[in-house]
């Protein structure tokens, strides 16, 4: 008799657990984003500890209202993004597959065309004061990269678009807090935003990609299909690195 009511209880208890796991409650979870300094806070205002998605997060029987500050709002539009290529884009430096006078030619038409000035903060650098940058758009549908126009931009926005190397070469302090400045975003909405887009490039890493470069050709460069065939791409993929928490004071090109 007694191990039968055992297992009774047993089964009673593992219906409850996929009850609870299965609860809609947990489908439609308002997640908070509560700083450490805040936990106390958050916690005596009735939040609870998710362990597995390490969140606070709002109980069913709550007010969200009362969690108003913590609870995540969108992202404003940003003026300034981050551009990475997937490791398996074969085709994603132009300078180096074309001609040098090509380059040169191209350069200078792009800088005439943008005034001289940073397509996007209006900056210019010290030491050089305008960067050439190829704009890439990835077709998720079709698989297709997509060259769509070059830009003039400052050393620092050009170190923003290419976070990955940034990240080499130990600038990536430098290039999160314009980043950060440009968007006006806050420390936690950029490192959202960059976690965001290093997950984005990962997941395209995976598949192949078709190149479509015909903006070239409509301003008359020819590329040769060697190089096309030779060039291929690195990708950084530095999710596990932190990202800066401090201001560096001074920026360099
Ligand atoms: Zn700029």
């Amino acid at each position: 008799m007694i191990p039968a009511l055992i297992v009774i209880i047993f089964i009673i208890f593992i219906a409850l657990i996929r009850g609870l796991a299965d609860s809609p409650e947990l489908e439609s979870r308002t997640y908070l984003r509560v700083p450490f300094r805040d936990k106390d806070k958050a916690k005596r205002r009735g939040a609870k500890w998710d362990p597995h998605a390490q969140q606070w997060f709002v109980p069913w029987n709550r007010d969200p209202g009362n969690f108003e500050e913590w609870i995540p709002k969108p992202l404003s539009a940003p003026k300034l993004t981050v551009e990475l290529v997937p490791s398996t884009c074969w085709f994603s430096n132009v300078r180096s597959n074309v001609s040098v006078e090509d380059w040169r030619r191209l350069q200078q038409m792009t800088f005439r065309q943008a005034g001289d000035r940073c397509e996007i903060c209006e900056g210019r650098g010290t030491r050089w004061p305008l960067e050439c940058h190829e704009v890439w758009r990835y077709n998720d549908d079709t698989r297709a990269q997509v060259l769509e126009r070059l830009i003039a931009l400052c050393p620092w926005c050009h170190s923003v678009k290419h976070m990955g190397r940034s990240m080499i070469y130990g600038k990536e302090d430098t290039a999160f807090w314009h980043l950060s400045k440009v968007n006006r975003w806050s420390l936690e909405e950029t490192k959202i935003y960059l976690k965001n887009q290093f997950q984005i490039c990962e997941k395209r890493s995976a598949h192949s990609w078709k190149l479509d470069i015909r903006w070239l050709e409509r301003h008359g460069i020819q590329v040769s299909q060697t190089d096309r065939n030779a060039s291929t791409s690195s990708l950084v993929t530095p999710l596990n690195r932190q990202v800066p928490t401090q201001a560096k004071a001074t920026q360099t090109e």
